[in-house]
């Protein structure tokens, strides 16, 4: 289990530096989670503008 980014992702950045396991980073189209290192804190869907990262 792991939180994931959906499309829906603007690629404003916020969630990268509140990732307390650093596990959030820019893909080609939007920002990606590691699913092996997320520990499912919610802090990514805290402080997104548009609801994107999501629990699996
Ligand atoms: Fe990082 Fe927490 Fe979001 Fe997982 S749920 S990607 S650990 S901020
Ligand atoms: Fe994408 Fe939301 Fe992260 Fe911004 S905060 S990069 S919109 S997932």
């Amino acid at each position: 289990m792991a939180y994931y980014i959906t499309d829906d992702c603007i690629s404003c950045g916020a969630c990268e530096s509140e990732c307390p396991v650093s596990c959030i980073s820019a893909g080609d189209t939007k920002y990606v989670i590691n699913p092996e290192e997320c520990i499912e804190c919610g802090a990514c869907a805290d402080v997104c503008p548009v609801d994107a990262p999501k629990p699996e």
